[in-house]
């Protein structure tokens, strides 16, 4: 008899859970979403404009949204519509802080290309400062698979490659949601990122391990919930172009 019992719990445990809507189908009394005006897409030859409701962190015409990551004024280079990575002058950071957000940003790489495998194009999008999108010449440049473009770098590579050739502006719009922990620092759920790169799936909420660092895999440590997103100088001058942010609330 006693096996009756059992089963019925035993597969509760492994339900999934489906959310409750506290709003019944159809419901007028429920708030419509907020009006937001979508920007223009970007072309080879213009860059497009931010929605609405969106941060802009660079509009082609000024650079007073970012800093050196030691704290000293802007060094990158402000170019026509875009601006372009200073090699050896260090990465840049955003001074605001952002939480969980969707990210647009648009880059290209040299042409023609120097170097080969880590080097043509290096540069990269760190989100929260941490966690590192890579950007390379990864169209006709092999290197390791969790190094191309597209890749969470040296945990995950990108799902496909829908790299263009250098000089060509390329797109990555990101969907990142940050790392929870307890009081006590630890971990309750890792981070989150989706990529579309030039429109692509490239990573499907996929979950970094914890903190890029060249060739290891660390833990992940207690951060803020708002940190700055960070380029970063990797010695090749990588131009930048049309880069806003949405910050994120949490879905009701
Ligand atoms: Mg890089």
């Amino acid at each position: 008899m006693r096996i009756r019992y059992f089963l019925p719990i035993a597969l509760t445990a492994f339900a999934a859970t489906v959310p409750v809507i506290k709003w019944k189908t159809g419901d007028r009394s429920r708030p419509l979403p907020v009006m937001v005006t979508p920007g223009e897409p970007s072309t080879q030859q213009h860059a497009g404009t931010a929605p609405s409701d969106a941060v802009q962190l660079f509009n082609g015409t000024d650079l007073s949204a970012w800093q050196q990551h030691d704290g000293k004024p802007i060094a990158w280079k402000l170019r026509d519509g875009y601006f372009e990575v200073a090699p050896g002058a260090g990465d840049i950071v955003t001074k605001q802080p952002f939480g969980d957000c969707q990210l647009h940003v648009e880059w290209a790489t040299p042409n023609p290309p120097h170097g080969a495998d880590q080097e043509p194009g290096n540069s990269g999008v760190y989100l929260h400062s941490l966690y590192e999108i890579q950007v390379l010449e990864s169209n006709r440049n092999k290197t390791y698979a969790d190094g191309q473009a597209g890749a969470i770098y040296c945990q995950y590579p990108p799902l496909v490659n829908p790299a263009r050739p250098p000089g060509e502006w390329q797109t990555y719009d990101i969907v990142f949601h940050g790392p929870r922990f307890a009081a006590d620092s630890k971990l309750l759920e890792p981070a989150t990122v989706t990529l579309l790169f030039n429109g692509v799936l490239a990573q499907d909420h996929a979950m970094p391990t914890g903190p890029t660092d060249y060739m290891k895999r660390p833990p992940y440590k207690a951060t803020p919930a708002k940190l700055p997103l960070l380029l970063q100088d990797h010695g090749q001058p990588v131009r930048y172009r049309n880069i806003w942010i949405r910050e994120l609330k949490a879905a009701e």
